[in-house]
C-alpha cells in the first residue's frame, strides 16, 4: 500500500551514521519527532514531469526528510497537528487507528499511553512490517463500527482504486465526533481527479501519475469525494506558523469530520 521510497527511506534511516548528524546539525530546523536540531534537511521525493506539469503538492523532489529519525514532512505535519492544535494527547483515553503507519510518527504515538494505537497495513510480499503492524486492509476494517476517535491515513488513498469505498470504511470505523487526516497528493492546478484505471504498468503509472504505484493524482474535487462518503471537510494550511519543523508551506491538511 506505501510507496516503494518510503520503504527505501525506511532501510536509509537504519544507517544513518554519527559524523553525518554532526555534519547537518545546526539551529535553523528542530524535528519535533526526534528533537534533532539541523541546518537542513535530506533529499527525498521522486522527480517525473507529470509531478512539475499537474504542480502535485506532497510530491516531487525536495529537500524534507530528518537526517537522524527520517520522519518527512508529511510526517511532521500530521505530528504538529496534533500536538500544536488540537493538544490531542491532553487527554489520552482515545483510540487511535494508524494506516500504514510512517515509522518515527507511529514510534513517537506508541509510547503515549493512549488508550488504543492500532497501527494497520494490508502485508504485501517483499516488503518487511514492523511486530506492530497488524495486517489490516482499509477496504475491510476490522473493527465494530464507532471505534475511534481518530484516524490517521497519509498518502495511502491515491494507491487504492476504489478510494471510495476506503473512505467509507473510515467513515464507518469513527467515532460520532471522530475525525480522519486524510493526506494525499493533489494537483494544485486540476479542478478535477485523473484517474484511468487500464493504465496498469508501473512505467506508465509513473508517466501518468507520478509514482509507479499510484491509481490516479487527485485534483481540487479531492473534497467532494471525501463529502460524498458523508466527511464535513476541514481544509486548512497550518505550515507557515511553525517554520522550524520544515512543513511543507504547500501542504493542505484535510481532517475529514464525522
Ligand atoms: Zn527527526
Amino acid at each position: 500500500m506505501k510507496s516503494i521510497d518510503h520503504y527505501i527511506r525506511r532501510a536509509a534511516q537504519k544507517i544513518t551514521k554519527p559524523w553525518e548528524l554532526i555534519a547537518h546539525a545546526g539551529d535553523k530546523y528542530l524535528c519535533p519527532l526526534c528533537n534533532y536540531s539541523s541546518k537542513d534537511w535530506a533529499l527525498t521525493g521522486l522527480d517525473f514531469p507529470v509531478i512539475r506539469e499537474k504542480q502535485i503538492i506532497g510530491a516531487g523532489t525536495r529537500h524534507a526528510v530528518c537526517h537522524k529519525c527520517g520522519s518527512s514532512d508529511r510526517e511532521r505535519l500530521v505530528y504538529v497537528y496534533l500536538t500544536q492544535r488540537l493538544q490531542f494527547f491532553a487527554d489520552r483515553n482515545k483510540s487511535v487507528l494508524h494506516i500504514a503507519p510512517e515509522l518515527s510518527l507511529s514510534k513517537k504515538l506508541m509510547p503515549m499511553g493512549l488508550r488504543q494505537y492500532i497501527c494497520g497495513d494490508l502485508h504485501a510480499s517483499g516488503y518487511h512490517y514492523p511486530s506492530h503492524v497488524q495486517n489490516i486492509n482499509v477496504l475491510a476494517i476490522p473493527f465494530d463500527d464507532h471505534s475511534f476517535d481518530l484516524v490517521i491515513c497519509n498518502h495511502v488513498l491515491e494507491h487504492i482504486p476504489d478510494d471510495v469505498a476506503a473512505m467509507k470504511e473510515i467513515y464507518r470505523v469513527l467515532k460520532a465526533a471522530g475525525r480522519a487526516v486524510l493526506q494525499v497528493p493533489i494537483s494544485a492546478n486540476s479542478a478535477k481527479t485523473h484517474e484511468d484505471f487500464s493504465i496498469t504498468g508501473p512505467a506508465e503509472r509513473e508517466r501518468a501519475f507520478g509514482q509507479f504505484d499510484h491509481v490516479r493524482i487527485y485534483g481540487q474535487d479531492y473534497v467532494d469525494r471525501l463529502q460524498s462518503c458523508g466527511f464535513n471537510v476541514n481544509r486548512q494550511n497550518i505550515s507557515a506558523d511553525y517554520p522550524k519543523f520544515g512543513l511543507n508551506l504547500e501542504e493542505d491538511l484535510f481532517v475529514a469530520e464525522k
